[in-house]
């Protein structure tokens, strides 16, 4: 689960990280009160959407115009700018060329900017451990720095057995180039970052740009924090953060089901059982010329309900133009999840080709149930023949 900026930063903020006073505003009358309770002369206008890169963005009705972090010199300026980013659609790198609506916006405090770093802690899965890393390359995506400039990220991975020290601070703050008097407040503000990292469970926490302002002090200019899933039943006071209207409906509508769906923007709808199944169902899709519309995972125990529900799911997907059901009946019985195909079927009123690739327990049965049901079902024998299948009926289909 992601959660914005100013989120981030209020608990970042309980865990002792320095980060600028600010105020999140849903309204331009909001922020202009904002802006008064901070100290000027000059506040910070940031759109607050789950994607970065809002600086060096656009507003899809501006094209032309100024990105989604924007200075005011006043709280009346900082009403007006708040005002054209309200309700409006912010076009960034990360958010691809349909954007977010701005919901609301924080007003920060300015800052006096000297150096932009980067600093980030996050669950790296080679060396099992929690790896910290840092680079001179501030406010810059940290993707291009590690493709083109890769020996400018400084990494260091923490033991947790024995933790955060203050030699991992050091070993960075050295490489970071950062002066003597600096290097006491980088060491605070790592650790302090560490330890919320560790207590909330984040899969992610990302500092970009951290600055070193003319006073000499460190602190977060930006912060993005990605929590792991698997760990949120621990921290139900975090579930409040969630803001659905940045989630896909279809991907929220799936973990109601407990279906394990990502979508994707190829036109084949997939819907099998198992990860790896899935997996090779949609690289299948691939080399006969198609793109999977969605990873889906229905799991060993995919009942009638669960079935017609990814059917739903599938289907409310503009893109899809195909659909290919590959279920390996080991747990499950071919005759179960085939009844299961139909009644959905039925119950959405299918309206785009459906290959379905049955093999494992009871398949005669389940083929049999799907060859007497009346419905346009296509039956394939094994993968590559599914996938040929889908593909061709779309085409013709068009
Ligand atoms: P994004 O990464 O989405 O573009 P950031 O929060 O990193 O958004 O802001 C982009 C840039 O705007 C920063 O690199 C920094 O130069 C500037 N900026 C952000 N917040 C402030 C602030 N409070 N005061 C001064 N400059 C800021
Ligand atoms: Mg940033």
């Amino acid at each position: 689960m992601n959660i914005h900026e100013y989120q981030a930063k209020e608990l970042l903020r309980h865990y002792g990280v320095a980060v600028l006073a600010g105020h999140v505003a849903w309204t331009a009358e909001e922020a202009e009160a904002a802006a008064a309770k901070l100290s000027g002369p000059v506040y910070v206008v940031k759109a607050q959407i789950h994607a970065g890169g809002r600086g060096a963005g656009h507003f899809a009705d501006d094209p032309a115009g100024k990105g989604g972090v924007r200075l005011a010199r006043s709280p009346e300026e900082a009403r007006k700018i708040a005002g054209q980013m309200l309700g409006h659609t912010l076009v960034t790198k990360q958010t691809g060329p349909a954007g977010r609506k701005v919901h609301r916006v924080y007003i920060e405090q300015g800052c006096d900017i000297a150096r932009e770093l980067y600093l980030s802690f996050l669950v790296d899965r080679d060396s099992g451990r929690v790896a910290m890393m840092a680079s001179r390359e501030g406010g810059m995506e940290i993707e291009e720095v590690a493709a083109h400039h890769p020996e400018k990220i400084l990494t260091v991975t923490i033991d947790p057995a024995s933790g955060f020290s203050s030699f991992h601070a050091r070993k960075l703050a050295y490489g970071l180039g950062l002066a003597a008097k600096e290097i006491g407040a980088f060491g605070r503000f790592a650790q302090a970052l560490y330890r919320a990292f560790v207590e909330l469970d984040c899969g992610i926490i990302e500092i970009n740009p951290l600055v070193v302002t003319g006073g000499g002090e460190v602190v977060a200019l930006d912060a993005k924090i990605s929590f792991d899933d698997n760990a949120l039943f621990r921290h139900p006071d975090l579930e409040k953060l969630r803001d659905e209207d940045e989630e896909d409906p279809k991907e929220r509508e799936a973990a109601r089901h407990s279906l394990n769906y990502v979508a994707l923007d190829g036109t084949i709808g997939c819907m099998v059982n198992g990860a790896g199944l899935a997996m090779a169902t949609m690289d299948i899709i691939k080399l006969y010329g198609a793109a999977p519309a969605n990873f889906l995972d229905v799991g060993g125990g995919a009942t009638k309900e669960r079935v017609t529900a990814a059917f739903k799911i599938i289907l409310s997907d503009p893109h899809v133009e195909g659909i290919l059901v590959n279920i390996f009946g080991g747990i499950m019985r071919c005759d179960v999840i085939a009844e299961g195909v139909v009644a959905a079927a039925r119950e959405v009123a299918l309206s785009v080709p459906l290959v379905v690739r049955l093999e494992g327990t009871n398949v005669q049965l389940g083929k049999e149930i799907l060859a007497k049901s009346g419905l346009p079902i296509i039956a394939a024998d094994n993968l590559a023949d599914a996938a040929e299948k889908v593909v061709n009926a779309v085409k013709e289909a068009a």
